[in-house]
């Protein structure tokens, strides 16, 4: 079968062996995968992670079973990453900061024909059956979109809020998405991309601001009667975003840290104001069962369109044109298919 690996850092078209099945695994012909951010920088070698596997928003078809709850045939969303549920971190509400969450994997990674899903996934929730009117296009963003979820719940969203969204990439325009379906008043957009912004006013976004134009803190507070947003979404990693979104929040507000910084990155900011401006800083890394279950169940229900957010479409072989327009800045979503 035909499967895309990292070899010395760049993504190749290979042709390896069908993965074989252990008690408890399952096997899925993959139908759709999204390129996420995160594969785009370990192809780039950004990423920290010593053997990164690509592709962890996949959608397909069981092709073998090795359990008796799932038949060939049955269309599925698998999770790369799940928890042990046992632990003193699944205990305490940390689950993605369980010791097992990141150890089991996809095999060989989203971005192949077929995939095996681990017996350790399959029994802790990491398999999703679809409905029918649930797209395969639609499940690839059960997993991007279950994170924003997570992150919104953490830093929570209040009906009216004014939400400030840093960072119009796909996972950015989830959030602003979701901010809507959750209530929120006006959400704001910024960006340095002309074309990510005048993206988001597509998507249901009320203001995008390129910084590069306009000063973004006071054209908040000038639409905030002096105050600031309620809530920041920080969707970068860069530092200059985290300062918007810090600058930009009300006082008593409320950041949500959801892009993932480069290691080492510092930040020049006064920390006086967070206790002076009671200023609240959450952060929020991945998701888990009940996340995934919540983005099937908008998805499903039409609460949240994410199909809003595909502009390309490439098959497998297609992979480098779709990771090189990504880096280009040219994509919003871009889905892999078989
Ligand atoms: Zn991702
Ligand atoms: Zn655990």
């Amino acid at each position: 079968m035909k499967a895309i690996l990292l070899e010395n850092g760049k993504p190749v078209l290979k042709e390896v062996p069908v993965p074989t099945l252990q008690d408890g695994d399952v096997l899925v012909k993959m139908k759709a995968c999204g390129l996420c951010g995160t594969d785009v920088e370990k192809i780039c070698g950004q990423y920290t992670a010593s053997q990164p596997i690509l592709g962890h928003e996949p959608a397909g078809i069981i092709s073998q079973s090795k359990v008796d709850w799932l038949k060939e045939g049955d269309r599925v969303f698998a999770h790369h990453h799940v928890p042990c549920y046992e632990c003193y971190y699944c205990k305490k509400g940390s689950p993605t900061m369980c010791p097992y969450y990141r150890k089991t994997n996809l095999d060989p990674g989203g971005f192949a024909e077929y995939f095996r899903v681990p017996a350790w996934n399959v029994s802790k929730g990491g398999i999703l059956k679809l409905p029918d009117s649930v797209s395969f296009d639609e499940a690839s963003f059960i997993e991007p979109l279950a994170t924003v979820i997570r992150g919104q719940r953490r830093v929570f969203i209040d009906k009216d809020d004014y939400v400030l969204v840093v960072g119009a990439g796909p996972m950015g325009l989830l959030h602003v998405l979701l901010a809507k379906a959750n209530g929120a008043g006006k959400v704001f957009v910024s960006d340095v991309s002309d074309f990510r912004n005048d993206y988001s006013l597509k998507v249901g976004a009320d203001e995008a601001l390129n910084p590069k134009n306009v000063d973004v803190i006071s054209e908040i507070k000038k639409n905030t009667d002096g105050r600031g947003v309620d809530v920041s979404i920080i969707a970068s990693g860069a530092p200059s975003a985290i300062l918007t979104g810090l600058n930009a929040v009300r006082k008593g507000g409320r950041v949500l840290l959801f892009g993932v910084p480069y290691k080492g990155t510092i930040l020049n900011y006064d920390i006086s104001n967070l206790l002076n401006y009671e200023i609240s800083i959450i952060s929020s890394n991945a998701a888990v069962e009940e996340d995934t279950k919540e983005a099937l169940k908008m998805i499903y229900e039409k609460k949240v369109d994410v199909m809003k957010l595909v502009t390309h479409k490439f098959k497998l072989d297609e992979f480098n044109d779709a990771v090189r327009i990504a880096k280009e800045g040219k994509t919003i979503k871009a889905i892999i298919y078989d």
